[in-house]
């Protein structure tokens, strides 16, 4: 089982072109990028957990009817103090303007929240970058990956949100460089990337198992060890590319699941290649539906060259 850490919150999305400030209506979807990645692994067909805060109120509820729905295994406390998480949403082009609402349950994570026994026997443990925005959901992120560090793979998705951090930005960096030695898997967009650098931090000074940056419609680049491969984008005709990033993470978690490679130190060119293809090929379908848990079904895509090059080798 892949086990995820994080937000699980609800998107509401706008209605209407234009500002957030000018938007009339918004519709409620499930949303938060652990948990996207929790669904996407599900729907690829991989045993999925969530490790998660919701408030003891509707929208809890909702979040947790959707997760089951999807065969996503909750380890989701109800918070009796806090709301479920919130964020108001509207793309702008491709760029998102959100409203991310502070002091709900998802940053009220305390270790007393969470059960040890599925993070340790998990496949791979999976992290972004939100919890440690606020504490105490901080610190309980930082205990669970340090305790877990060098006994089961931890993956990360940097997934940067600036906004949350506004007048705190060193801190968010020395966390980020912290999370960066903590991490096995690492996977970040090339903005990303290049904001890192800028800021002083390189990212071949780490030392990773395996590094995806995602390109956008330009696909991605894949590095392990000494091996580093370029997989163009496959061609689609993109609705909506919310989520894309986590899709793409799911797959890529997926791929090294079904090849057998999540505990390997180290992954040649040739495995790395067919698990790019796989993790382009999941994003790029991602983008044909609208809202962020969009990842195809497995038994959808099982006939697709690039899934099959994955399942011969893990049946071998
Ligand atoms: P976020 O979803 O938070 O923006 P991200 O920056 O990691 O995350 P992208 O780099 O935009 O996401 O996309 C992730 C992956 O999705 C890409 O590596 C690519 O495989 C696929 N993808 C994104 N946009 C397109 C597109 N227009 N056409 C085909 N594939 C795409």
């Amino acid at each position: 089982m892949i086990v995820s850490i994080g937000e699980v919150l609800i998107d509401f999305i706008a209605l209407q072109e234009g500002k957030l400030k000018d938007v009339k209506s918004f519709e409620k979807h499930p949303g938060g990028a652990p948990a996207n990645v929790a669904v996407g692994l599900s729907r690829l067909g991989v045993e999925s957990a969530l490790v998660s805060k919701v408030g003891d109120d509707p929208f809890g509820d909702f979040l947790l009817e959707r997760l089951r729905d999807e065969g996503v295994k909750t380890y989701v406390s109800r918070d009796a103090e806090k709301h479920t998480g919130v964020v108001f949403v509207q793309l702008i082009g491709a760029k998102p303007e959100f409203i991310l609402y502070d002091g709900v349950a998802y940053f009220n994570l305390k270790p007393g929240d969470v059960e040890t026994a599925p993070l340790e026997n998990a496949e791979a443990v999976h992290f972004g970058t939100v919890l440690f925005a606020r504490e105490p959901s901080r610190s309980t992120l930082f205990r669970i990956l340090e305790e877990l560090k060098e006994k089961v793979p931890l993956s990360y998705d940097v997934n940067i949100r600036p906004d949350l951090w506004r007048g705190r930005e060193e801190k968010m960096l020395r966390d980020v460089e912290r999370a960066l030695r903590l991490a096995d898997i690492v996977k970040l967009g090339d903005g990303e990337l290049a904001y890192l650098k800028n800021n002083g931090i390189n990212i071949e000074d780490f030392d990773f198992k395996l590094l995806a940056v995602t390109l956008g419609e330009k696909g991605s680049e894949l590095i392990s060890e000494g091996a580093k491969v370029h997989i163009p984008a496959y061609r689609v005709e993109p609705v909506d590319t919310t989520g894309a990033g986590d899709a793409f993470t799911a797959a890529l978690l997926a791929g090294l699941h079904y090849s057998n490679l999540l505990g390997e130190d180290s992954i040649d060119e040739e495995q790395l290649r067919k698990i790019g293809r796989f993790a382009n090929l999941v994003a790029a379908l991602s983008t044909t539906l609208r809202g962020a848990w969009s990842v195809p079904k497995m038994e959808e895509i099982v006939l697709m060259k690039e899934v099959r090059e994955l399942y011969q080798r893990s049946r071998r």
